[in-house]
């Protein structure tokens, strides 16, 4: 079989198609007029390559893309352009591979109690901001996200690659939001998750007020199904959610009740931001949290960007953000903003946020897997896609190396989502998913917005274009 199918990408070569054109080929109207790169054989010349793996930036490469993968990448002296390829010279541009998103909801919530699907501005926002891959990470309209990820893998909407999450389980009475799943036993949580993963979900979600004993039915139910768990948990402690063989936590140190005192089993208390505000994130409390997640191989999703805009004074005028936003969510955007930042007091504050960022250092150095994703929700301020690139920045200033962080933010996705075999580095081999950008990243992390073209299988999409197509009409769909 594999013989036969070599034989057919030889004899497709031959004769002058190939497998990666049929693909640009196959895409819908609606999506070729993104496509500025449709040619099978690519090479991109004179860049600088962050690859993913954690290696040291390497200048003056040659990356070589043909159907759809990275055929070869290398310095000049050593790989040529394939005759008939066509050659972008890209010098003073960086190459990183294409961003895994990890807690990249399809839905946003923002000021004003506003909260909408992102069936068109989402796709668009995470692939024109070099996000290849998203995992939804907790569904609000589950069937809406099928029929997004659906559209997507048929070619009639530009967007990333989808990992789809189940709606959200709570205990109680379903959450603040009304938009979860409230499960009050065992039963109901094992019979939520055999539905959703016979509906195609690969992940479930627990939210902050679930019990240990839902939870641990939930996991154990996901597991016997091939699905994954993670949770942005409060009543059930990270140490605890460890103990039930969770697979990945969310949100960092900000939703880890590890840290408040007298805590009730099964409750979420109220003055946990205190206890968090008050840890030492390298004493050797948060050490016994991170250690229990790195013996158990649990990763961590880091989402500072979501949480930036609660701190006072912090991202108060970003007129990038503000001009994607519909007119009427731009002035509440900006007044809930200003009410942040004239608070007398906020669970927010730098202290609790600079802890935040400590306990992901640690996190690593401990060796454990952290991986990013924008979660554009909260206060709102933080985009699809524009909230991953934020993330890279705060990462930055949480003090990873360039190289660190688009580890963080690629293959170490990748492999939360175990594709890390498929894509998540800039290697010989995997598909061709990355980010062009212009100006050196490894000199100036405000370079990660400069995303001129985006590849996704090797078909390059206009960035500009892109998000040109959702100026003004976020907050609507
Ligand atoms: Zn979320």
């Amino acid at each position: 079989m594999r013989r036969y199918l070599t034989t057919i990408g030889v004899a497709v070569g031959i004769l002058g198609t190939s497998l990666e054109a049929q693909r640009a080929d196959s895409l819908s109207r609606n999506v070729r007029e993104f496509v500025s790169v449709a040619e099978p054989v690519v090479a991109l010349t004179g860049v600088m390559v962050i690859d993913g793996t954690g290696a040291a930036p390497r200048r003056d490469q040659t990356i070589v893309i043909r159907d759809g993968r990275i055929a070869e990448v290398g310095p000049a002296s050593r790989v040529k352009p394939p005759a008939g390829a066509r050659v972008m010279s890209l010098a003073g541009h960086t190459v990183i591979p294409g961003l895994v998103g990890i807690h990249d909801h399809l839905f946003y919530t923002a000021a004003g109690g506003r909260a909408v699907q992102m069936g068109f501005t989402g796709p668009r926002l995470y692939l024109g901001s070099g996000v290849t891959t998203i995992r939804t990470t907790g569904g609000r309209s589950p069937y809406a996200e099928i029929s997004t990820k659906a559209a997507i893998d048929a070619g009639r909407v530009p967007g990333p690659r989808v990992h789809l999450t189940a709606p959200y389980i709570t205990g109680g009475t379903g959450g603040a939001a009304g938009s979860m799943a409230a499960i009050n036993s065992p039963e109901a949580a094992r019979r939520f998750v055999a539905y959703w993963a016979a509906e195609g979900m690969t992940w479930i979600k627990a939210y902050t007020d679930i019990s240990r004993a839902d939870l641990a039915a939930a996991i154990d139910e996901a597991h016997k199904r091939g699905m994954k768990a993670t949770g942005h948990l409060c009543s059930v402690s990270f140490r605890e959610a460890v103990a039930m063989g969770i697979d990945n936590l969310e949100h960092g140190m900000l939703t880890a009740s590890d840290f408040a005192s007298d805590k009730p089993v099964d409750v979420c208390p109220t003055n946990y931001m205190a206890g968090i505000a008050q840890a030492n994130p390298t004493g050797p409390e948060a050490q016994a949290v991170i250690k229990a997640m790195v013996d158990r191989g649990v990763s961590m999703t880091s989402t500072l960007a979501v949480y930036e805009p609660f701190v006072p004074g912090r991202l108060s005028n970003d007129e990038r953000t503000l001009s994607m936003m519909t007119p009427p969510l731009q002035e509440a955007y900006k007044t809930l903003k200003h009410r942040i930042d004239s608070a007398r007091s906020s669970p927010f504050t730098e202290e609790v946020f600079k802890n935040a960022l400590a306990f992901e250092r640690a996190f690593v150095q401990a060796g454990g897997l952290l991986a990013a994703g924008v979660d554009p929700t909260g206060a709102g301020g933080a985009l699809a896609g524009f909230g991953d690139q934020r993330n890279y920045e705060l990462l930055t200033e949480a003090g990873f190396t360039p190289p660190q962080v688009v580890q963080i933010m690629t293959l170490n996705g990748a492999k939360v989502l175990g594709v890390q075999d498929r894509l998540g580095s800039v290697e010989a081999g995997k598909l061709a998913d990355l980010v062009v950008l212009r100006g050196d990243l490894a000199a100036n992390p405000v370079v990660i917005r400069e995303v001129t073209t985006v590849f996704k299988d090797g078909v390059g999409y206009d960035s500009p274009k892109l998000l040109a197509a959702v100026k003004g009409r976020v907050g609507i769909d």
